[in-house]
């Protein structure tokens, strides 16, 4: 079989779409010179007094219970309490409910709760957009499969080798129960039948807004959907749901169970202080080295627009004494991967990200979220600042602001999100972002 993997365009990447100049020779790291561009307490968001219930109150298996306990999870989330109990009755779920909150155990719990394995069998698929989150996620299903001996997860998306994956899918004793990957690669096995579909119960979209806006992405998502049995379970998840986006997502579902957080406002992250600070973009590495300085943080991520300012960022960060490392769609594969896991076990504490890592990653020490350059919606804003503040713990969110654009789309997330932007104060408590 020809090995056209690697033809099929890999969608994941946002940073590859805003018109990117390809670096050539590498700019002296000083002079980061601006680029001429065109361009509480809600109902189903919050994880406070909901303790009541406990995991044990699912009936989930004793395999998975004990994970959990090994997770360190005491009290399932409100977004948990919502949907797990009718997922794991094999009812299609589309849920909204903002960042952090638990929205992929609900999926991972469900399925591995319903999962037969059977030899040589995939009965679940899970895709997602970028390569990172579909590692995280297989992550999170053998964490939660621990206890489950027999069950397989296989992660496939593209810039790895095909054959590879080929090779997997096709030795009865290695295949993958459950494969999660980005929507190239997996049409690709799809299409040259090393992935078979007939067996496929469940069909998981993560961050489907995302996945779904894109029209060749949607329509390779299609492709593979149509390739699976009628009769399946469908879940997606994402933290921003718009209205055109809704149909669009029912077109995949039955009966679907719908839980939405409708009212934007209640999107707002509670743990997390939002700042800006308006400067002109020349003084912007003297401000974020300041910010560096100054700020106690664990982990921080600081997002540009393009993957030749996160390449020349990165390397003057480094050239000032703080150790940091990018990431974005140019990297190999093998690269991406090692440079994300390096920061998820803290050996780096500075990451100089693209929009690739602007949804759905988790990195729990991530306690501040620097938007060097404003994102270009307020949507993407809104899973940028997400990275910070996980599962209710304290986060900051620092934006700097130097064009009227930038200032548009700061007017949009606070108009949408109902959320108060104020000037940075000289001072900010520690105590008031750190999590101790
Ligand atoms: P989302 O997909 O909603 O953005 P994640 O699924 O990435 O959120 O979960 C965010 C973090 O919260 C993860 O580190 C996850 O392990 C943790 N988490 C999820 N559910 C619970 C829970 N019930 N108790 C404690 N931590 C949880």
């Amino acid at each position: 079989m020809a090995d056209h993997a690697d033809d099929l365009i890999d969608y994941e990447d946002d940073d590859e779409v805003q018109q990117e100049v390809q670096e050539t020779t590498a700019q002296a790291p000083a002079s980061l010179e601006p680029e001429t561009t065109t361009n509480g307490k809600d109902k189903k968001g919050s994880y406070v007094g909901v303790h009541s219930t406990s995991f044990r109150d699912f009936l989930l298996k004793a395999e998975l219970l004990r994970a959990i306990v090994d997770c360190g999870f005491e009290h399932p989330s409100e977004v948990q309490q919502e949907c797990i109990p009718q997922a794991i009755l094999g009812m299609d779920v589309l849920c909204q409910a903002k960042s952090g909150l638990g929205k992929t155990a609900v999926f991972v719990l469900a399925t591995l709760q319903q999962l037969e394995p059977v030899e040589g069998d995939v009965s679940v698929i899970v895709v997602c957009h970028t390569r990172e989150l579909a590692f995280q996620i297989k992550n999170e299903y053998i964490r939660f499969s621990k206890y489950m001996p027999n069950v397989r997860t296989e992660v496939f998306y593209g810039g790895t080798q095909y054959k590879k994956d080929q090779e997997i899918l096709k030795d009865k004793e290695r295949c993958p129960h459950i494969v999660v990957g980005t929507p190239g690669r997996i049409l690709a096995l799809v299409k040259d039948k090393h992935l078979r579909t007939g067996a496929i119960k469940h069909f998981v979209l993560d961050e489907c807004d995302k996945l779904l806006d894109n029209l060749d992405m949607r329509r390779d998502i299609q492709d593979v959907f149509r390739a699976t049995p009628h009769n399946k379970q469908t879940m997606m998840f994402s933290a921003t749901l718009s209205k055109e986006i809704r149909p669009v997502c029912k077109k995949f579902l039955q009966n679907a169970l719908e839980i939405f957080v409708d009212d934007e406002a209640k999107l707002t992250l509670h743990g997390l202080q939002q700042y800006y600070i308006s400067l002109t973009e020349n003084v912007k590495n003297r401000q974020l080295s300041d910010l560096l300085d100054t700020l106690d943080f664990n982990q921080v991520v600081i997002f540009v627009r393009s993957v030749s300012r996160a390449n020349q960022l990165d390397k003057l960060l480094n050239s000032c004494n703080f150790p940091s490392i990018c990431i974005h769609s140019q990297l190999s594969q093998e690269e991406r991967i090692s440079r994300f896991k390096s920061f998820k076990d803290f050996t780096k504490r500075i990451m100089v990200a693209t929009d690739i890592f602007g949804r759905g990653i988790d990195i729990e020490r991530v306690n501040v979220v620097i938007n060097y350059d404003m994102s270009e919606s307020a949507d993407a804003y809104l899973h940028r600042v997400g990275r910070a503040g996980r599962f209710g713990t304290k986060g900051l969110a620092i934006t700097l602001i130097s064009s009227e654009d930038d200032k548009k789309v700061l007017e949009s997330v606070q108009e949408r999100f109902e959320v108060n932007i104020t000037p940075m104060p000289e001072k900010i408590d520690p105590i008031t972002y750190m999590t101790s």
